[in-house]
């Protein structure tokens, strides 16, 4: 399918090559700032994703990929930015992780997906990611140049010349941002946008806050959770602020399908070993 073949023959290495000249011009670059097209937006996702997907690639099982996928397009359409070209993927890593990309690339390790114990929980997750995508907070980040080397004139560059040099330079910095992580308040918006998109798709909302909850509980010392840890809020935090937001909002749809069933077998048809953490 087109998500596999499109990140399979993303060979790249996650490497960061930063140019000090550009971080010393970052000052007056900043005070230039674009607004950048959504057609620049999904270019850079494309690269970032192929960047973090050649440090760890899918799992090659094309039934599971697209599983994942429906759930994630289902959940997208439910959101104000339908028409991107999203795609969503379990990465081949037992890290505990998710993370999204500019203009709808979404992706899900195999160890954080087997802490799932429903659907509703998974598209918890995935809604989560594609709040941040449809907020844009990634961009923003890059494009407010919290990010090292880049600024808005880069990406005006980019748009004219479509040159190679100015978007392998954007697209570089931008996945720094996945081992540092975005802003905080990012993060708890992302986390009641979240909860708000899987409602209105039709899944109890309380599955995100449930499967952060079982995040909460593994061991902070396993290396399984530590690039997850550094670049989230503290899990207990999250869960809490993302309760007080969906009490009186959303307590109403808890009563929505979890899908315990139909994600168990899918689960125990193609991802080996997997066991539900008990409730
Ligand atoms: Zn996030």
């Amino acid at each position: 399918m087109l998500t596999i073949s499109l990140f399979m023959s993303a060979s790249t290495a996650l490497a960061f090559r930063f140019d000090t000249d550009a971080l010393k011009s970052m000052g007056d670059k900043l005070k230039q700032l674009k607004p950048v097209s959504e057609k620049d937006e999904i270019a850079l996702g494309k690269g970032i994703a192929a960047n973090l997907t050649g440090a760890a690639p899918l799992v090659n099982d094309a039934a599971l990929q697209r599983y994942v996928n429906q759930i994630g397009m289902w959940l997208a359409m439910h959101t104000d930015r339908p028409n991107l070209p999203w795609r969503f993927g379990v990465l081949d890593d037992m890290m505990v992780n998710a993370f999204a990309t500019p203009g709808g690339y979404v992706f899900i390790t195999r160890g954080l997906l087997m802490q799932c114990r429903d659907e509703a929980e998974l598209a918890g997750i995935l809604a989560h990611e594609i709040s941040h995508v449809t907020a844009r907070h990634a961009l923003e980040t890059m494009r407010k140049g919290a990010v090292a080397g880049l600024a808005g004139d880069v990406l005006g560059e980019y748009a004219k010349s479509k040159g190679h040099e100015g978007y392998s330079k954007l697209v570089n910095a931008g996945t720094e941002i996945y081992t540092r992580g975005l802003d905080k308040e990012d993060e708890f918006a992302a986390d009641r946008v979240g909860a708000v998109i899987a409602a209105r798709a039709g899944y109890d909302p309380y599955g995100l806050p449930s499967v952060l909850q079982t995040v909460a509980s593994i061991n902070p010392q396993s290396d399984a959770v530590a690039l997850m840890f550094k670049t989230h809020p503290n899990t207990a935090e999250r869960v809490e602020k993302v309760l007080v937001a969906m009490d009186g909002r959303l307590d109403k749809y808890s009563e929505q399908p979890k899908l315990q069933n139909r994600f168990a077998q899918v689960m125990q048809a193609h991802v080996a070993a997997y066991k539900p953490a008990k409730r």
